[in-house]
């Protein structure tokens, strides 16, 4: 009789996977199946009844060296199998941070090759800006000018841009108000800052923006006829009608 080739002693070791899988603590169910790996190794599923694992596999990964070796445990795995319950996958939390979610104390660093910011000396197309700076002493980053776009853009579809409720029913816009600020830099003739604060007050609005509060807005005069005074029914005292 013909001794047991190696790859069949691998499929044959199914007691000493699940000794191994008990030794550490686990408690394999039935046994699923065996993949054999390559010529020295084999992969042995059982169940694995385990609260918060469901769908969840045992593996014992035993392994031959030759034809007269033992058979031995390489190593024992919990695996998910098809259908199992599994954590969401990981998210960086730089991917994760929203517009809002900076509060005091909060570090938020930006990275060195962050897109929204170029070196100072780097020419960003602002020359109205960069004249402004002492170049080397004052800030080390500037927008570059994707960040500008990006921010103009933002602004130009938000809250105080030209298509919010606000401006789609106001008749004046702010570009030719009193309360407008304009930018300095590349983008002065786009935004401005409001100053009026009954309306948008400190916030970057668009030249486009508007809102009932334009300084160009006139008080109506009252509607009211001087020979039909306004009839004041908080003065009437009532009776009781006599029988
Ligand atoms: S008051 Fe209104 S129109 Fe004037 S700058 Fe502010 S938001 Fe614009």
């Amino acid at each position: 009789m013909s001794p047991t080739a190696p790859i069949d002693l691998l499929r044959e070791a199914v007691d000493l996977a699940r000794a191994a899988i008990v030794a550490d603590g686990g408690q394999p169910g039935d046994h699923l199946e065996v993949v054999v790996e390559d010529d020295n190794s084999a992969a042995h599923y059982f169940g694995a009844d385990l609260p918060g694992y469901h769908g969840w596999r045992w593996c014992a990964v035993v392994a031959i060296a030759g034809d007269d070796a033992p058979v031995t445990v390489s190593e024992v795995v919990l695996l998910p199998g098809e259908g199992a319950l599994l954590a969401p996958a990981w998210v960086p939390w730089s991917e994760r941070i929203a517009a809002g979610d900076l509060g005091p104390g909060d570090q938020l660093a930006t990275e060195p090759d962050d897109p929204r910011l170029v070196p100072n000396q780097v020419d960003n197309g602002d020359e109205e800006a960069l004249g402004d700076l002492d170049l080397g002493l004052g800030r080390q980053r500037v927008l570059s000018p994707e960040g500008r776009d990006d921010a103009a853009q933002r602004w130009y579809d938000g809250e105080y841009g030209p298509s919010s409720a606000m401006a789609q029913s106001a008749k004046h816009k702010c570009e030719a108000c009193g309360f407008y600020l304009p930018l300095a830099g590349a983008l002065r003739f786009d935004f401005g800052v409001c100053a009026n604060e009954f309306s948008a007050d400190g916030h970057v609005v668009s030249a486009e923006y508007g809102c009932g509060a334009h300084s160009d807005v006139v008080a109506k005069p009252p509607t009211s006829a001087p020979q039909f005074d306004p009839y004041d029914d908080g003065v009437l005292e009532v009776f009781a009608a006599a029988d």
